[in-house]
């Protein structure tokens, strides 16, 4: 078994991580090629990318989290104002469309530093 030096103490924090859409180990290479491919290894620091896949876990986590806010608050202006339904349509897919393309890659990136820093078998070997 091959030793892994992860040098943890500075590695920059989930939310930076996120927050910047970054690499990692290094928090200064971006993660992603495009919009959501990642990227094969970080042009930063060199760590291999390509075992790390998040999967559908962002997805999910955001179906919860923008359910839990935006359900309630078309609940709310739908009891407090008399928009009609077209308007209704209009308005909260707008708002739920926007809130998940904006959303999903710095979900993605803190799903892929999780797996970073709990799944040693994928962290710096290459596949
Ligand atoms: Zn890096």
């Amino acid at each position: 078994m091959t030793e892994i030096d992860h040098d943890d103490a500075a590695a920059p924090g989930l939310a930076a991580i996120a927050w910047r859409v970054a690499c990692p180990r290094c928090g200064r290479g971006p993660l992603f090629d495009g919009f959501l491919a990642v990227a094969p290894e970080c042009r930063a620091c060199g760590l291999s990318l390509a075992g790390h896949d998040s999967g559908d876990g962002p997805a999910v986590f955001l179906i919860f989290i923008l359910g839990f806010l935006v359900t309630p608050a078309a609940l709310w202006v739908g009891m407090t104002t008399a928009w009609p339904l077209w308007l209704h349509a209009v308005v909260w897919t707008v708002v739920v469309l926007g809130l998940t393309l904006g959303m999903l890659r710095p979900a993605k990136a803190a799903v892929i530093a999780l797996q970073y820093r709990h799944r040693r078998d994928v962290s710096d070997e290459p596949l």
